[in-house]
């Protein structure tokens, strides 16, 4: 029997929330070690409330395939929601946990890690690669095989540390475990010596292009279908394009393609470099700009028809919790109670403060008080409300939670992530969802999918925060960067990030 050991340790970071994330956020979101992670791996749901099989049960069901020769080993698995930095601290103790929880694993024949691929922690660059290091120093040489989010953002530590590195193939995300199945197929390959991982890569200076970014639809549909492609003739064992976290704080950010063929060195940059064109080539077109708030209540005012057979949903495209922003902003919130009168409004706002000032009221009670902007004060101000108290829950995920209700609003004020994602944030507080005229979610993609049997219109407003496309543009960079900057060429960037020139050549070359 061969031993393959499987972590996980994921979070997508927002680099300019400042609200940090917290060993207790993962405590409350996902934590699982030994014979209960294995368990929630086999028969699930891997990871309560979000997946119900993911990356890991993925990767058992490889496993399940040749169970006369392969033994898996639960390690750990830590997650949680998108958010701010990891505080040092947090970072450091995850890591030792995986480190320790390696060690006392006993002899290992390879490693299957799960990693977002856009996790950030404060003070400690690429904190991912620090991860894949420090496995390495406890397993040795063993085959290393590492799944990211399409999100995430490859860095030639990375790649080195790393004998095969897959992402996910879908945006919006719903093939989590079809990855971790490839993943888990490429470790046990290799293990078993049938197999012989061979990667190549490029980097490309772009945080934004391609459109919506949906795998399904042009621009990107025929990038998507050219990496079927390649892993269905045999080409290459994975093939992938890391589209990154656009608010995640490294200088080496940027596109990526990563090709993991068996053996076929040429083959594998072959692909990677054409996968690279493909993208450049796309790097024109840009997401598309968003209409404010008010305009959105106007468009949501005049779909009447749309609204008698189901809801007008707004996502607040500046406050995605599921990107990482704070969740506390009042911008859209300001202007639904001042110009959606006469419309049942859900929305929903983070703010621990508020809830200690509600938790002690009852169903019924009059309050006064002031919701959202203590969390991101730069970004947005609390808002005074007077209203009544609906009801209150205490929820797995989102901490304490108390509907109000103020004039045509239903506020769901939570205390942990305000993530509407799902038509289930709502539901489970008592509303229906066939009743509102108008939904506030925070979230880019996913709930197109699942607010689908209510949604009528979806509509996208820009107000202010974390997640506007252009909040990015203020991080630093290695260089110029499309689309902030005019970026001609993407090969001699791509070069110094491979390590394959110097920083100081390429500024030569430059000028
Ligand atoms: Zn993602």
């Amino acid at each position: 029997m061969k031993r393959i050991a499987f972590a996980r340790i994921a979070q997508e970071t927002n680099a300019l929330s400042p609200v940090p994330t917290v060993l207790r956020d993962f405590e409350a979101g996902h934590y699982l070690v030994g014979d209960e992670l294995l368990a929630a791996a086999t028969t699930g749901p891997e990871v309560p409330g979000f997946f119900r099989r993911a990356e890991l049960a993925g990767f058992m069901s490889a496993v399940s395939e040749r169970r006369s020769e392969i033994e898996p080993v639960p390690v750990l698995s830590a997650w949680t929601s998108s958010g701010g930095p990891l505080s040092r601290d947090c970072f450091e103790i995850l890591e030792e946990w995986l480190v320790e929880g390696l060690r006392r694993a006993g002899p290992l024949d390879g490693v299957y890690l799960c990693l977002h691929g856009a996790m950030g922690a404060h003070g400690i660059a690429d904190p991912e690669s620090r991860l894949l290091r420090s496995v390495r120093r406890v397993v040795g040489g063993v085959p290393l095989v590492v799944s990211h989010d399409l999100h995430g953002n490859l860095t030639r530590a990375r790649v080195e540390a790393a004998d095969a590195i897959v992402a996910y193939q879908t945006n919006p995300h719903r093939d989590h475990a079809k990855i971790g199945a490839k993943a888990g197929r490429i470790a046990i390959g290799t293990v078993l010596g049938e197999l012989r991982p061979t990667m190549a890569w490029r980097t490309l200076p772009m945080i934004l292009g391609g459109g919506k970014t949906i795998d399904f639809l042009s621009p990107m549909r025929a990038v998507f279908r050219r990496m079927a492609r390649a892993e269905r003739s045999g080409e290459a064992l994975a093939v992938s394009t890391l589209m990154v976290h656009p608010w995640n704080d490294d200088p080496a950010l940027g596109w990526s393609t990563v090709a993991v063929t068996d053996d076929d060195t040429a083959g594998a940059e072959r692909l990677a470099e054409e996968l690279a064109e493909r993208c450049w080539e796309r790097r024109h077109e840009q997401p598309p700009a968003f209409p404010t708030a008010s305009e959105a209540i106007t468009q949501a005012r005049s779909s009447s028809f749309r609204r008698k057979l189901g809801c007008v949903t707004i996502s607040d495209a500046s406050d995605v919790v599921t990107a990482g922003a704070p969740g506390d902003s009042t911008h859209l919130l300001r202007a639904l109670l001042a110009e959606a009168s006469g419309l049942l409004t859900y929305c929903a706002v983070r703010d621990p403060q508020a809830i200690s000032t509600l938790w002690p009221c009852s169903a019924g009670d009059h309050v006064a008080l002031s919701i959202g902007g203590t969390l991101d004060p730069a970004r947005s101000q609390p808002l005074p409300v007077s209203g009544t108290v609906v009801s209150k829950h205490d929820q797995h995920g989102f901490g304490k939670t108390v509907v109000l209700e103020v004039q045509h609003l239903r506020i769901v004020v939570t205390e942990g992530p305000s993530m509407v994602m799902r038509p289930s944030f709502y539901k489970n507080v008592g509303l229906s969802l066939w009743k509102a005229d108008i939904v506030m979610v925070k979230n880019f993609f996913p709930f197109l999918m699942f607010f689908l049997p209510y949604s009528r219109k979806t509509i996208f407003v820009r107000t202010h925060g974390t997640t506007d496309f252009d909040a990015a543009f203020q991080l630093r960079f290695d260089g110029p960067m499309h689309p902030r900057d005019v970026v001609t060429d993407w090969h001699e960037r791509d070069r110094m990030r491979r390590g394959l020139v110097s920083a100081h050549e390429v500024g030569k070359l430059a000028r």
